[in-house]
């Protein structure tokens, strides 16, 4: 694929702005890479479409061809639909002993996972985890939990013939606050393929456990059946997390960008091999690379647009340092402290400016601040960005009425713009040029 893929790059080689047509080629090749991911059609197509809208138009970074661009989008939008919100690996556990509650099909991995998310809470977190099987149709899986268990050393419910799952989820309720576990997991049976037994057994376990979180485990190899699957239990049972197992496998992952997009739960680890320590908590940036495969591409363009950055940069020094600094620079600066989050950061960047940064990062700069004081600049003419010097009393009434801001605010941009570029030239006319003397370290 890689290969067809650098075969449609060479061919796009126009700089500028990406076309409809450079955007439709690339992102051909991108559908059949997510179909080749396992990635589900109409969730494929849906994606495609979000993406074409949003790169045709975008400017193309130098040095790289559209191609490779469409292909970063592609990535950066697909980072985004795998992550949802909230933290990746989370799980709601205050409030002990909290019970998590594990649902899937038979095979799916749910016995060897509620072993390893014990273990992880165990000795990362440092929780106490007490497991218990529910599973009482397979006759060795109750001993299969008990034998993990003492591997990884977290405490099993002890196994009492005849029971059934209600039975022994309240068993576990009580045992876990009588004995101060602050987690107790709940490893259900599953069948091989969903039926109204299996789902009326999980409810009423649901209800009488009142589980903090409904964890799916569920085979990532299975493709579309995984997220017909998620949708299942979730419309039953109700699920607020998933696991996909079997990541380690050849599989390219495009179950998770279909569960993400069909079912919209969050995918919180995911079990990459059978041993004990073999979970991950999900990492979308991971994934992403792995569905498209196309990971070289992605490091690529990220380094194409750092490159541009700094060669921006080094040219407003330039001119900063032959004391040049009109309201474009200052423009600039505004804009990409804006996208750098915050001034402190980028002053602290540039040398000598250490005093004045605590300065204006005591003088509450923030988001708001630089966006008006960039739309006084947006107000301003040619003439005038180039020379502040010519602004008398009507242009400054015209400019704050511009941009919905009063005149004592500009003032204040004004007097601030005088004394950075009054700094600007001490440090370029300073012994040597500090300025200079920066840009060649
Ligand atoms: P359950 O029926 O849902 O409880 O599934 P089990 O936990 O018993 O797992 C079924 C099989 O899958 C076992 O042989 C596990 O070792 C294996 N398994 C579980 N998770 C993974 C995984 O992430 N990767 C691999 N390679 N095998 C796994
Ligand atoms: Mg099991």
């Amino acid at each position: 694929l890689s290969e067809r893929l650098s075969g449609v790059f060479d061919r796009l080689t126009k700089q500028g702005a990406l076309s409809e047509d450079d955007v439709k080629t690339a992102l051909r090749e991108v559908r059949v890479a997510l179909l080749e991911a396992d990635v589900s059609l109409p969730v494929a197509r849906d994606f495609i479409k979000r993406v074409q809208d949003e790169a045709t138009g975008q400017a193309v970074t130098k040095s790289i061809t559209p191609g490779q661009q469409v292909v970063k989008i592609v990535h950066d939008a697909l980072v985004a639909t795998l992550k949802g919100e909230g933290e990746p690996g989370a799980l709601k556990i205050d409030s002990p002993p909290a019970p998590i509650l594990m649902v899937g099909l038979q095979g799916g991995g749910k016995t060897t996972t509620t072993a390893k998310l014990a273990k992880r809470l165990t000795e990362r977190d440092g929780k106490r985890v007490l497991m218990a099987s529910l599973d009482v149709n397979r006759p060795a899986a109750m001993e299969q939990l008990a034998i993990l268990g003492s591997q990884i050393g977290v405490d099993t419910l002890p196994i009492v013939k005849g029971e059934n799952p209600v039975q022994i989820a309240k068993r576990a309720k009580t045992q876990a606050s009588m004995g101060g576990y602050d987690v107790y997991m709940l490893d259900t049976a599953g069948r091989l393929s969903i039926d109204e037994e299996l789902m009326t057994q999980v409810e009423q376990v649901r209800d009488v456990a009142t589980p903090r979180e409904t964890i799916l485990v569920v085979d990532g190899l299975t493709g579309q059946d995984a997220v017909n699957t998620a949708q299942n239990f979730d419309d039953r049972i109700g699920i607020s997390g998933v696991v996909l197992t079997r990541m380690d496998g050849d599989g390219r992952g495009g179950a998770a960008l279909s569960m993400r997009a069909v079912t919209g739960k969050p995918i919180k680890f995911v079990g990459l091999g059978e041993k004990m320590d073999a979970l991950e908590t999900f990492e979308p940036d991971r994934i992403a690379g792995r569905i498209l495969g196309m990971g070289d591409i992605v490091s690529l363009v990220e380094k194409a647009q750092e490159t541009i950055e700094a060669e921006q940069a080094e040219r407003m020094m330039k001119r900063m340092a032959k004391g040049q600094f009109n309201m474009n620079d200052l423009r600039m600066q505004l804009e990409q402290m804006l996208k750098m989050g915050g001034m402190e950061g980028m002053m602290g960047m540039m040398p000598g400016m250490g005093k004045l940064s605590k300065q204006v990062a005591d003088a509450g700069f923030d988001d708001k601040i630089l966006k008006q004081q960039i739309a006084m600049i947006q107000s301003m003419t040619k003439k005038e960005r180039a020379a502040p010097q010519i602004l008398q009393a009507s242009r400054k009434k015209r400019i704050a009425r511009g941009s919905g801001m009063e005149v004592s605010d500009l003032n204040k941009l004004l007097k601030m713009h005088r004394q950075m570029s009054d700094m600007m030239k001490k440090l370029g006319k300073g012994k040597g040029g500090m300025m200079k003397q920066a840009m060649k370290a």
